[in-house]
């Protein structure tokens, strides 16, 4: 499996984050954790084809995590869609989608499959296939809000191949039969035993989704021994009482339900706009579960790294906006001095006389000061292009500061 965070900010985007979703590539299947906007976006840059997303599990009706479907589903439709889609999320998903296109006048034409969750379920299986089942468990927010976890099936234990060989099995048809647990008798009337043969099965990989909760006893019955538990970190630990108050986690929470369900790996996500620096938010999930990331948008995570390397590379190169060193241009080699270029003349600057600022000549050939307050007008265009007061850089992006308002959560 690998996880690919689409956006990792919560309620409000930032300049460098995006609102929450998670692709999960599965055996080429695509499965999205929520759909926030620009997730559609996000999946392209992340290098995979939306036609590939086969189910969307919606964690809960707040704006942040389902404004992307809207627009996936309508580019979906203009690429022709002809295989189903499935929505899985709170109940109430059927009436919004249809009413957004019925006033927008857009009708999709392949079909949807909805299973809509109830408010008061305890358990339920919302997905069963063939090599994995979903289920999921409601969380602890201020609305109704589901967790999940995708469950590959037991693999069958690997055969021996040395001692099928001793045992005599040479068709391809008693390996299989043997792989899947049957017994097989030979020609001979000899019966060679599947468990003699075949190691134990070994245990499918596991991805649970919890985000937009406070720490609750179903976050760690969903993540129990899980290869990956994506669990939100809104808060750190000094703004405990926010989260709690907006029903949410902090990254120590989310720490406490990792250890406690004994998980191969956390990656936490969903920060809070306030944090522009992630990291005291790892560092406080790493003081109680040491087996922490950060979730950063469009970089991987495999859960078989020899198997699943290069299936997927983002289309774009992921900066860390905060990284100053990675983004400075790289200098040019220059010698280091005594070392001069053959034919090096060291340039000589001329000492302006006194009297230089003072202009001394006829009016007419006075250089033209540039006028500032001049009319517009439409051939002055190209000239002010290449105006010495035009800044020559675009001006960056003021990125969020503390100062701004985050009441709404
Ligand atoms: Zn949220």
């Amino acid at each position: 499996m690998i996880v690919i965070p689409l956006g990792v900010s919560s309620a409000t985007p930032t300049a460098v984050r995006h609102l929450p979703s998670v692709a999960l590539w599965r055996d080429g299947n695509v499965y999205l954790f929520d759909c926030g906007e620009n997730a559609q976006m996000r999946l392209l840059q992340a290098g995979i084809k939306r036609s590939k997303v086969d189910t969307i599990f919606i964690s809960h009706m707040d704006g942040d995590h389902i404004f992307g479907l809207f627009g996936l589903l309508s580019t979906l439709q203009l690429q022709r869609r002809d295989k189903p889609l499935s929505i899985i999320g709170p109940v109430g998903l059927k009436k919004m989608i249809d009413g957004v296109m019925s006033v927008t006048e857009l009708t999709i034409e392949f079909d949807i499959n909805y299973t809509e969750i109830k408010k008061d379920f305890e358990h339920q299986v919302v997905l069963e296939e063939e090599e994995f089942y979903v289920e999921a468990r409601p969380l602890k927010h201020t609305t109704f809000c589901i967790g999940y976890r995708l469950q590959e099936k037991d693999k069958p234990g690997k055969v021996d191949a040395q001692k099928a060989q001793e045992a005599g099995i040479t068709e391809d048809a008693h390996f299989k039969a043997l792989k899947a647990g049957d017994d097989v008798t030979l020609e001979d009337g000899t019966v060679v035993h599947s468990a003699d043969i075949v190691g134990d099965p070994r245990p499918g990989e596991s991805f649970v989704y919890v985000t937009d909760t406070e720490f609750c006893e179903n976050a760690v019955r969903l993540a129990e021994n899980a290869t990956i538990l994506y669990h939100e970190a809104t808060f750190g630990e000094p703004l405990k009482e926010k989260a709690e108050d907006t029903g949410h986690s902090s990254a120590q929470d989310a720490a406490i339900v990792a250890k406690t369900a004994k998980v191969d790996r956390l990656v936490i996500g969903h920060f809070s706009a306030r944090y522009s620096n992630q990291f005291l938010l790892l560092k406080e999930a790493r003081g109680v579960f040491e087996k922490t990331w950060l979730a950063y948008e469009l970089r991987p995570i495999f859960t078989n790294p020899t198997q699943e390397k290069d299936i997927i590379t983002p289309r774009v190169e992921i900066i860390d906006l905060k990284d100053k060193r990675a983004q400075r241009p790289k200098k040019e080699f220059k010698p280091a001095s005594g070392t001069r270029k053959p034919g090096f003349k060291k340039k000589r600057f001329k000492r302006k006389p006194a009297n230089a600022r003072y202009y001394k000549g006829n009016d007419s050939d006075k250089p033209q000061r540039p006028r500032y307050n001049k009319p517009y007008k439409k051939d002055d265009a190209d000239r002010s292009q290449s105006s010495p007061h035009r800044p020559s850089k675009p001006l960056p992006i003021t990125p969020r500061t503390p100062f701004d308002d985050f009441d709404r959560f």
